[in-house]
């Protein structure tokens, strides 16, 4: 080396120093890179591989370095010529390029204090850099396709099974698939532009509060003009707090150069974690192909602690606070007012909306809802979303399953019959059949109308404040409906079994054996029975779990009279109570009919029906059964991913560990304010009643406490005979650290209150 450097180059050299391979394991271009040190300077030496491709390329580079330096100065290496005044010196033999360069002394911005105005330099600098690569063309760089363009994203998601934390791994796949729906649609409304393309925090020199270098244009694209602002800051806001501060001194420096649009500012919100996703997807699979070579993942950690961030921020937040700084207008959006008083003159007045000052929600993530204005909300609150909101494999799923297919039961199709196996493997041999419909008020309706065939019977045991749904049957089977404002009273087939927290003083009953006696009593008033139905944690009476016996108890009763125990899991059911997959098994009984709804297919509206080959005879009596849209292939495939991530994500188990986190810190909370009056519930589906030192129920506390929640971004809901019940039963994905933060905001707000 040293003497080809002499030869070629003049230079006496004392050391000869390899400092990084860079992107050797890309297929393409590659360099080595060596500090030359002679006795008067440093110097880099790159060496590539002969041929054409890189050739040209590094002709390209070096003209466009030179093109910059006539602009700005002082930041790019100079290029050195070789003895016979070129830029390259090509060795046929050992079919290697040379290519001098100076070296660039100072510390790198990975390893520099950062602060505000040094952002604001980073900014102005590569401002400057774009407004002249703007007005350039070359062919050589243009025809360049690269993993590392954000542009070709897609090319790297065959990498996403590299990726082994299931978490990190959802968050690619999110903003993949955000990346597809949002930015590649306004393809041909961005501006392109070659770009450095690698201004991550290795290739720039820092002196104090100023950017001294800029270097390694080994990875400059033609692409999409912001790209070169989403690459600086996806490497440079890592390991901040309050990102928006430090992207805007970055934005409003560079702005000045050139004037960012609109449309540039929306997407940089997605494109921004599409290089982190890029950072990810390559370095795991380079983590594996290649662990002894550090350099390769080095910015992997940063990148997924700001992917985690990132998923926090609404994007609209994003966009209207830059464009607010920028000065680019901000399209209006309909203010509450307007959409309530349009929902007044379509709707019925029947449909009630949450909080006095209802939220305009726009877009959700996991645990995230994000509003029209620019909040983010941590959602404690909806369980539908069991895997989380708009899990990307679920979309994913639809996406494919809708582009290709959309029918019904009466043609076959093998996802029919896949998912029919899948969802019937979670329970007990015994239960042999399903059938599918589209909501849960279906699923409870078809239920009785099962039980009814069967048993030819027509009384119907429900619980109090029990809820099953909202077709006719539904709420004649739901003493929360029938009972409630506007009900029309109890049917003369309904009984009435009384559950154990209830401040009805006609109902106090002094042990379970009480209850249960009451219970056995008022079923035995008749003389045969249909069905029991009842949910193993009753959610609208305000999460009342049913004493372990209960059913146990009842279950004799239940048998001789004819009639057949439902287990109502609609919102108990896949994995929600940590323990416990299904609802019904803490309770000691296998039920004859289960009916399953909401988070079956993560929002997807479907539902289903389960029950044995037994009572399935007798239901084929020769009428049809058909539901236009139930276990139809779209919802097969949904509901086939929504099992298959509970268990790859580990969400039963999550739910156990995070609902046993939360409950204890709340039993806490309840030992030092009295106004806790219980906590109750199992793993992710948790009451909190609230009452006041004289025992009546805290309603309008609680409903306080609720809208108070909501102001400080966090979303729970009210229940229970007298709402003063809290409840909590967010998407399964819920974490400690969410956890923590539901905590701390609660209790601030008890204090307030007390
Ligand atoms: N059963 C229970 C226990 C429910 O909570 C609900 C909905 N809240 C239903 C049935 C009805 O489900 P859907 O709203 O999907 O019709």
């Amino acid at each position: 080396m040293k003497k080809i450097i002499k030869k070629f180059y003049g230079i006496d050299t004392s050391k000869v120093i390899q400092i990084d391979s860079n992107d050797k394991m890309n297929i393409g271009y590659g360099s080595f890179n060596y500090k030359i040190i002679s006795n008067k300077k440093i110097f880099l030496l790159k060496t590539y591989k002969l041929n054409r491709r890189n050739l040209n390329f590094v002709k390209s580079e070096n003209k466009i370095i030179h093109l910059l330096s006539k602009k700005i100065k002082k930041i790019f290496p100079q290029i050195i010529l070789n003895i016979n005044g070129e830029q390259l010196t090509v060795i046929k033999e050992e079919k290697t390029i040379y290519r001098m360069l100076s070296f660039i002394e100072g510390k790198f911005l990975s390893e520099s204090k950062h602060s505000y105005k040094l952002f604001a330099n980073f900014g102005k600098v590569f401002g400057k850099i774009n407004k002249e690569l703007i007005k350039i063309e070359d062919e050589n760089i243009e025809s360049r396709k690269i993993e590392w363009d954000i542009k070709n994203l897609n090319w790297n998601s065959k990498y996403l099974d590299y990726i082994k934390d299931v978490e990190v791994k959802k968050l690619v796949e999110y903003f993949l698939l955000q990346f597809n729906e949002n930015v590649l649609p306004n393809n041909f409304n961005l501006r392109e532009s070659i770009i450095h393309n690698d201004a991550n925090d290795w290739n720039i020199l820092v002196n104090k509060e100023k950017i001294i270098g800029v270097i390694d244009f080994g990875d400059m694209v033609k692409t999409y003009l912001i790209n070169e602002v989403a690459v600086a800051l996806s490497y440079a806001l890592t390991k901040k707090e309050n990102l928006f501060k430090w992207i805007s001194k970055f934005l409003k420096a560079y702005n000045r150069s050139i004037k960012l649009k609109s449309v540039e500012i929306d997407l940089l919100y997605y494109l921004i974690p599409a290089r982190l996703c890029t950072t990810i997807l390559k370095s795991s699979f380079h983590e594996k192909e290649d662990p002894k070579d550090k350099y390769i993942t080095i910015s992997k950690n940063g990148a997924i602690g700001l992917l985690k961030k990132w998923i926090t921020i609404n994007p609209i937040y994003f966009q209207n606070n830059i464009k607010k700084e920028l000065k680019i207008p901000i399209k209006k959006r309909p203010s509450n007012l307007d959409l309530i008083k349009k929902r007044k003159k379509y709707l019925s007045k029947a449909y009630s909306i949450s909080y006095k000052s209802p939220i305009q929600i726009n877009k959700a993530a996991f645990q995230y809802m994000y509003d029209s204005i620019g909040n983010t909300y941590l959602d404690a609150y909806n369980n539908v979303p069991l895997v989380g909101h708009e899990h990307p494999r679920i979309t994913k799923s639809a996406q494919k399953q809708i582009a290709k297919l959309n029918t019904n039961t009466r043609y076959l199709y093998s996802s029919l019959t896949e998912y029919s196996k899948l969802l019937l493997k979670k329970f007990p041999k015994k239960f042999q059949k399903v059938f599918f419909v589209n909501s849960g008020s279906a699923a409870s309706d078809l239920a009785i109308r099962i039980a009814k065939t069967h048993t030819q019977n027509k009384n119907i045991a429900v619980l109090e404040q029990g809820y099953h749904g909202n077709t006719a049957q539904g709420i004649n089977i739901s003493h929360y409906k029938y009972s409630g404002k506007g009900g029309c009273k109890k049917k003369k087939n309904i009984i009435e079994l009384p559950i154990t927290k209830t401040n009805n003083k006609n109902h106090i009953f002094k042990s379970n054996s009480e209850l249960f006696k009451n219970a056995k009593r008022k079923i035995e008033e008749k003389k045969s029975l249909c069905a029991f139905i009842a949910e193993p944690i009753v959610g609208c009476a305000g999460q009342v779990v049913l004493p372990k016996n209960y059913i146990k108890e009842l279950h004799p009763t239940i048998k001789k009279l004819g009639g057949l125990y439902i287990s109502d899991e609609t919102q108990t059911g896949f994995g929600r109570l940590g323990k416990y997959f299904w609802g019904y098994e803490m309770l000691d009984k296998v039920p004859d009919i289960i009916i399953l709804g909401k988070p079956i297919g993560n929002g997807h509206p479907m539902a289903a029906v389960i029950t044995t080959k037994k009572i399935n005879k007798s239901f084929e009596n020769g009428m049809e059964f058909f539901s236009s849209f139930g276990g139809n292939p779209v919802s097969c495939e949904i509901g086939k991913s929504v099992l298959k991530i509970i268990e790859e994500e580990k969400l039963q188990k999550n739910a156990l560990t995070v609902g046993n986190y939360l409950t204890t810190k709340l039993n806490q909370l309840k030992n030092k304010y009295k106004i806790i009056h219980d906590i109750r519930g199992m793993g992710l589906f948790i009451g909190i009643e609230f009452k006041k030192i004289n025992g009546i129920p805290a309603t309008k506390e609680t409903i306080y406490i609720t809208n108070e929640l909501k102001k400080q971004f966090i979303l729970v809901s009210t229940d229970g005979e007298y709402n003063n019940v809290i409840k909590i039963k967010p998407p399964l994905c819920f974490s400690i650290a969410n956890a923590d933060v539901l905590i701390k905001s609660l209790e601030k707000i008890i204090r307030k209150l007390i």
